[in-house]
């Protein structure tokens, strides 16, 4: 038997005193298969194994730790195999165990630390809700077609605008990158507001020591050259709205007057990508129960020379009619399977959620809590109101504070710097947790009422795009593709100074 290929090892987040011993602490081994591969993958350490049949069968079926004898039942269960081949195997996990790549504690996680690290964060993100109106009646719309459910259709007016950038900057400390992205409803209704944020944010930057980045999320329908110029010169990031086949998109994401918007959008968004050269962006889309077969749409979207794409499910409560539900997994799985399939080996296309980072990146609280929705990233409304991000706008008992006013609710802010795999139950005890961070507080309230329970059905897409990123690195690595993913970051703590 033999271990053909090893992978990589991440080590170490915060060092300090050990803790108890509590759920998180377990040793834990993910055995998966995807792509064809055997893979195995150790929780703690971070370290990815790609094993043949007969090691794969045997670590699926043993406990951890691995004594020092292959126990007789194990020996019993796997008789299809010859004894001196699980002998042999069994020694060769054991010596990944002894090198700590397999069945490792957290222990070097001081975890009470790394929970004070949110609550001391900084913001240093801002999504700006420059509109809420619209001109599209997307189907599956989370704002309501725009309005975020307050019947009330409005744009933000410029003098908003400078205070939220104001505010950003008193609440963003020392930290001198901040972002700021311009979000509806549909932005480009409000391009005035988003022109004279970015002037007065630019004029501010030397003075206080601040270095903002601007991305813009749009639906393409009032795209002209101007702005398309604009665009490319000062927003860092775009995000594209569309969601893949014509028939697709034409269904979901009507006009106001009910036409299809693929024809009027697919041509814009092909100019702006074709004159931003390095700059990034992403052509993204939602996928529904009515478009399970969504790896086509990604295809479509590369065929339509999108290089940056990405799809994510529809979300929902039980009676939504077009979030996946748990019915709905096994071919959403087959699926992100079948996309996997497609993209080895393809460099003309970047799937989002297929890009994982092995290494986990260097920020621990990153890596904890996830996406900083009501600490270090919050959306302001056109009426100034702070919510901990958008997807909680217009839920009254979300609203932070506003920014015309003193006073940032801490409790709220508190509650979510709270959220992260460590006291979330389901993360806990999840293999995915430290690619994962912990999910979303926002899906977690649609589907179950509260931000602290994970949305199980979106954990199992997580869980399974995960798979699927892991096998693609592993047989990119197998053809020397791999970067070395190496890495020890053991202390980062300067949140404030942060440039991630
Ligand atoms: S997949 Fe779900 S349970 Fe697992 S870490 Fe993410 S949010 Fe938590
Ligand atoms: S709570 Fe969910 S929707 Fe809000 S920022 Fe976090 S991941 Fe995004």
């Amino acid at each position: 038997m033999s271990l053909p290929f090893f992978m990589s090892a991440y080590l170490a987040l915060l060092v300090g005193v050990r803790g108890t011993r509590k759920e998180w602490k377990r040793k834990m081994v993910h055995t998966f298969t995807a792509l064809g591969q055997y893979l195995a993958a150790d929780v703690n350490s971070g370290a990815v194994h790609v094993l043949d049949k007969l090691s794969y069968d045997l670590l699926s079926a043993a406990e951890g730790p691995l004594g020092e004898k292959l126990p007789e039942e194990l020996a019993k269960k796997l008789s299809q195999y010859d004894r001196s081949e699980l002998e042999e195997a069994w020694q060769e996990l054991r010596e990944l165990q002894e090198q700590g790549l397999l069945f490792t504690d957290d222990d070097y996680v001081d975890v009470e630390k790394a929970m004070e690290l949110p609550r001391q964060a900084v913001v240093k993100a801002l999504c700006l809700h420059v509109s809420h109106d619209c001109n599209l009646r997307c189907r599956y719309c989370f704002a309501s077609t725009g309005d975020f459910g307050t019947g009330c259709r409005m744009t933000m007016d410029v003098e908003t605008a400078k205070r939220a950038i104001d505010w950003v900057i008193a609440k963003s400390g020392k930290r001198r990158n901040i972002e700021v992205d311009f979000f509806g409803g549909e932005p480009l209704m409000a391009m005035d507001t988003v022109k004279a944020t970015v002037e007065y944010a630019r004029s501010l930057e030397e003075k206080y020591d601040k270095q903002f980045r601007f991305t813009i999320t749009t639906n393409g329908v009032l795209l002209n050259d101007e702005n398309i110029e604009y665009i490319n010169r000062e927003m860092s990031n775009v995000v594209l709205s569309l969601d893949g086949r014509q028939e697709v998109n034409d269904h979901m994401r009507p006009t106001v007057n009910g036409k299809g918007s693929y024809e009027v959008i697919v041509p814009k968004f092909q100019k702006l990508v074709s004159g931003r050269g390095t700059k990034d962006y992403y052509v993204r889309g939602t996928f529904t129960r009515e478009n399970l077969d969504f790896s086509e749409d990604v295809m479509h979207m590369a065929s339509l020379g999108f290089r940056h794409v990405s799809v994510e499910p529809a979300s929902g409560p039980l009676d939504d009619p077009f979030a996946i539900k748990e019915e709905d997994l096994p071919r959403v799985e087959e699926e992100y399977e079948k996309l996997a399939k497609e993209l080895m080996g393809r460099k003309d296309i970047n799937f989002f959620h297929f890009n994982v980072d092995l290494t986990q990146g260097p920020c621990v609280i990153k890596r904890l809590r996830g996406c900083g929705a009501g600490c270090e990233y919050v959306a302001i409304t056109p009426d100034g109101d702070i919510y901990p991000c958008h997807q909680f706008v217009g839920k009254e008992e979300y609203r932070m504070g506003n920014v015309f006013r003193d006073g940032f609710d801490m409790k709220i802010s508190g509650e979510f710097a709270k959220q992260n795999i460590y006291t979330r139950p389901a993360c806990q005890k999840c293999w995915a947790r430290f690619y994962c961070s912990g999910g979303c507080s926002a899906s977690n309230l649609l589907v179950n009422g509260d931000i602290t329970k994970s949305n199980e059905v979106a954990c199992e897409m997580e869980r399974k795009r995960l798979e699927c990123a892991i096998a693609l690195n592993a047989i990119a690595a197998g053809m020397g593709e791999a970067k070395d993913t190496e890495c020890n970051n053991t202390d980062c703590n300067h949140c404030e100074n942060c440039e991630m």
